[in-house]
């Protein structure tokens, strides 16, 4: 079965990807499941993008909207450093829904089957790992970070084998585009130069603002930098740790993508690792501007014949570009971590007064989150009792340096309310979450998902969520199960 009797979705579908040289996806059929039946629906989300008439059964991937096209997307990358051919192995791409915004995103169905990019995998998701990428996207994005964003959770009715049986489940996600730095070394390895040329093409108008389309690969990379380098900044200001940052889960657009063993951290420490399969800490808090660093090489040596026709001279170019992506981090990141204090002028010692904050948090295991949320309470009669003993001398400095400003001390406390949230989906929260709704309990899923919606916000109702781990509670590792 293939088409389904619903109407079109609607007149603002597209499939422009499509017109990529067939290289770059493969058309693939529905595959229909048991029992299809939808678990979470993202209400606004499909308002804000004028979606309605999708139901279980096309959520699951059994049927096909009338007038989609489902295709799986080809793309390599580097994973864990490592070179490999792969692409959705297990996803379907219906199209593209221009929103009334104006602006067009990819639908996707994650878990919907196997396709010819399966390899020896069954092309199926299960439900626990298809629901922490709904809980953790959406509280992506209230904490105003740019990801992709999940429409739906459908179950399938099917047993998935997973070192036990677990329940199938279909995520629906929403995503600026699926194209990939890993999409890029795919059309520079294994395509056509011309194909190569169309997919920079496609990507400039798809992505790049007007302003850097006329400087062409290089606009792109341009792009890319600033995309990235803010994306890795706003992990940062969080504490939010991916887990598995290869070339191929790092979006073009700079969303965050791919929610595997990805986990908020609760203790400062800048080595932390949650995912299991991350041995040698590649992926680890503070490694990530490199890593971020590191892929954006990767997609600047696909795009050296484009930057320059003197591979000397394309060199340099690229060279430049990813000095400028250190650089950037440098600015940006201070500027963030100015920001979570709440300084808004510029002074030459606040580095160091930073980096004095960061190394007593360390060294006496403070709390990430709450710190900051406790030292943004100045300006609401003196720094929240909670805060630790240890940080009361460089209170001091910090609360002179404060005075410079010309700011009151209640102006302070909003400032840093907007950059330090009270509500981070913690590890042990979000793994209670998971385990209570595979039995079918959603209760503490949707109350985390309702707190999550409003993390800057001080909800005495949500006060529970806001404790760190009890030396029980602590999750050790996030597999990469999926
Ligand atoms: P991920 O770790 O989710 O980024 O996936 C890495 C690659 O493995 C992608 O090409 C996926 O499509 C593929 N993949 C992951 N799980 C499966 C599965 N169960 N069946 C087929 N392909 C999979
Ligand atoms: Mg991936």
């Amino acid at each position: 079965m293939n088409k389904s009797n619903v109407a079109p979705i609607n007149n603002q579908w597209e499939h422009s990807y499509l017109e990529l040289p067939n290289e770059f996806y493969s058309v693939i059929q529905t595959q229909s499941v048991p029992l299809p039946e939808i678990i979470l629906w993202n209400q606004p989300l499909a308002n804000e993008l004028g979606l309605e008439n999708f139901d279980a059964q096309i959520l699951s991937g059994s049927v096909l909207p009338h007038g989609a096209k489902a295709a799986a997307l080809a793309y390599a990358g580097h994973q864990f450093g490592y070179f490999t051919l792969l692409g959705d192995g297990r996803a379907m791409w219906l199209g593209e829904q221009v929103a009334p915004n104006g602006k067009r995103y990819d639908v996707q169905l994650k878990g919907s089957g196997p396709t010819p990019y399966a390899r020896r995998g069954d092309g199926k998701a299960t439900l626990g790992p298809m629901l922490r990428e709904y809980l953790i996207s959406e509280a992506m994005h209230a904490l105003k970070i740019s990801t992709t964003r999940s429409l739906a959770v459908t179950s399938t009715g099917e047993q998935i084998y997973r070192g036990t049986l677990q329940p199938g489940a279909v995520l629906t996600r929403i995503a600026a585009s699926h194209i990939r730095v890993g999409t890029f070394e795919y059309a520079a390895t294994l395509a056509s130069p011309a194909s190569l040329q169309s997919l920079l093409d496609y990507t400039i108008k798809r992505h790049v603002p007007e302003e850097l389309q006329s400087q062409g690969a290089l606009g792109l990379l341009e792009y890319v930098k600033q995309a990235q380098v803010t994306l890795i900044c706003e992990w940062l200001r969080v504490g939010f740790i991916h887990g598995v940052m290869n070339t191929d889960n790092m979006a073009i657009s700079g969303q965050t993508i791919d929610y595997g063993p990805c986990a908020f951290m609760d203790e400062y420490h800048p080595e932390t690792v949650f995912s299991s399969i991350d041995h040698h800490g590649r992926y680890a808090f503070a490694n990530q501007p490199n890593i971020a660093q590191w892929n954006f090489i990767r997609l600047a040596e696909c795009l050296l014949p484009f930057l320059h026709e003197n591979k000397d001279k394309a060199i340099n170019i690229a060279q430049q570009q990813i000095e400028e992506f250190a650089q950037l981090f440098a600015k940006q990141w201070l500027q963030m971590m100015r920001q979570k204090l709440g300084l808004v002028s510029e002074e030459n010692q606040d580095e160091l007064l930073i980096q004095r904050l960061l190394t007593i948090m360390q060294q006496q295991t403070l709390d990430y989150t709450n710190t900051f949320r406790a030292l943004s309470s100045i300006g609401e009669g003196g720094v929240n009792a909670s805060l630790s003993p240890h940080l009361r001398d460089w209170c001091q400095s910090w609360q002179a340096r404060l005075a410079t400003q010309g700011l009151s001390l209640q102006e302070v406390t909003h400032l840093m309310k907007m950059k330090n949230p009270a509500l981070i989906p913690r590890n042990h929260q979000v793994d209670k979450a998971l385990k209570r709704a595979i039995t079918g309990d959603l209760s503490w899923f949707n109350r985390c998902l309702e707190a999550y919606q409003e993390p800057y916000h001080d909800n005495p109702k949500f006060d529970d969520l806001r404790q760190p781990p009890t030396s029980e509670e602590k999750i050790g590792e996030t597999f990469c199960g999926t």
